[in-house]
């Protein structure tokens, strides 16, 4: 069961948030000042923060600051709760390293869904090292792409091309965005250039029947798709 802390002095809020938290299925743990939660996030060693913009101690931005410091903390997603009227300082809260925030009033079904949200892309950020599709891995971490359990070995085009795909199987591409993803904006490239590195990562994948994977969309652009 995943923990959500929240630092928050509005006793009414803190009930909100107890209620409707641990009705999604989360442990809800809170402290009602800054200084308290400082010192129990660092025992609790929650799954997600909610920190409130306005407390009676401490703001809000520094105890941001403070986790985003803290080697054991650092990694802890981030919701801050602003009163309206605070919007404007939202950006320093980016700044300090919140991941989102939330307006109050909001309602419990916003905030339930930000932080499945949240959550959801905390773990893909810590367990996807590894990317697969069809009988292709690709490890991230150690920059390598096996087929059918054999290593290939891609240029740097190429590998980019490769993760690129892999990341959205099926999805079709056009040689624009292809070249926008791997080259990066305001470079000139020549979808002929584009065309070459396909090829070449083709080629690469092909020492198996099952690794031809790049499907050319005629007209449109490219695919990672089997062909069938
Ligand atoms: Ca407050």
């Amino acid at each position: 069961m995943k923990t959500i802390f929240s630092i928050e002095d509005e006793e009414s809020l803190v009930s909100l948030l107890e209620y409707n938290i641990s009705s999604a299925g989360y442990k809800f743990e809170h402290s009602m000042t800054g200084y308290e939660g400082m010192m129990n996030i660092q025992k609790v060693k929650p799954d997600l923060i909610l920190l409130d913009w306005m407390l009676p101690d401490i703001s809000g931005i520094e105890i941001c600051k403070f986790i985003r410091s803290n080697k054991e903390l650092q990694r802890i997603p981030v919701i801050m709760l602003t009163a309206r009227g605070e919007e404007d300082d939202v950006i320093s809260g980016f700044d300090t390293g919140a991941d989102d925030y939330l307006v109050k009033p909001f309602s419990p079904k916003e905030l339930i869904a930000r932080i499945r949200a949240l959550l959801r892309r905390t773990s893909e950020r810590t367990s996807s090292s590894k990317l697969s599709y069809a009988n292709i891995i690709m490890d991230i971490d150690m920059h390598r792409v096996y087929c059918c359990d054999k290593e290939t070995k891609l240029g740097p085009r190429e590998y980019r091309i490769l993760e690129f795909f892999m990341k959205n199987p099926g999805r079709v591409y056009t040689r624009q965005q292809i070249l926008d993803a791997v080259w990066g904006t305001n470079v000139y490239i020549t979808d002929r250039t584009i065309d070459v590195h396909i090829r070449r990562l083709r080629k690469a994948l092909s020492t198996t029947e099952e690794c031809k994977v790049i499907r050319t969309i005629r007209s449109s652009g490219y695919s990672l798709d089997i062909e069938k």
